[in-house]
């Protein structure tokens, strides 16, 4: 008991690096497969995935039926698959009704498509507000909705991670969709922001 006692006073870093080198010491994991892991998803696995998921649903009317009917196996199709991942359900936002997804047990998110998740996502603040009070919530964190907007909000578990696919702004007529991409950012894809056309606030 001291020692958990003590341990928990220890900042989180210390506790983890404490947890590494048991680990470790007992070959439970190896610390190169461990960094392998960390840079792949520091460099390459983050919300660009998800953007261009979002991006070929906006110009591709059959691609999006399908991610909507199975999330997991259309993103797959773009290569985008793995842990935290294996079930994905997109949801979609349409005039009138606006997703946001939360974990309020602790930090489910879909991996593949949005990397690892900020740290705003895992504060139980956000976890227990969001469900409590999502408009008000959004409106601190940026995002003013209408009344008369339905908000759908989204409780993630380790079986069922979300996506949401946020409404092409009006303007993007003629990007392509490779343009579309950039304009999607992580937190439109979680519901706590909107996609703006270029020079939009
Ligand atoms: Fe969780």
């Amino acid at each position: 008991m001291t020692f958990q006692t003590e341990a928990s006073r220890l900042p989180v870093e210390l506790r983890t690096e404490a947890l590494e080198s048991i680990l470790v010491e007992r070959n439970l994991v190896d610390t190169k497969v461990m960094d392998t892991y960390i840079k792949m998803y520091e460099q390459d696995i983050g919300p660009m995935n998800g953007a261009k998921v979002v991006a070929k649903a906006w110009v591709d009317s059959q691609y999006k039926a399908r991610l909507l009917e199975d999330g997991t196996g259309s993103i797959a199709e773009l290569g985008f698959k793995g842990p935290q991942g294996e079930h994905i359900v997109v949801v979609e936002n349409k005039p009138g009704t606006h997703n946001v997804i939360v974990c309020t047990l602790c930090s489910c998110y879909p991996w593949p498509v949005l990397g690892l998740p900020p740290t705003w996502y895992k504060d139980p603040a956000y976890r227990s507000r969001m469900v409590r009070e999502p408009r008000k919530l959004l409106s601190e964190m940026g995002l003013e909705l209408d009344e008369d907007v339905d908000i759908q909000v989204w409780d993630s578990s380790s079986e069922v991670r979300y996506l949401v696919l946020p409404e092409r702004p009006a303007g993007t007529e003629d990007m392509s969709e490779e343009e579309l991409a950039g304009l999607v950012t992580r937190d439109a894809m979680v519901g706590v922001a909107n996609v703006s056309a270029p020079g939009q606030a």
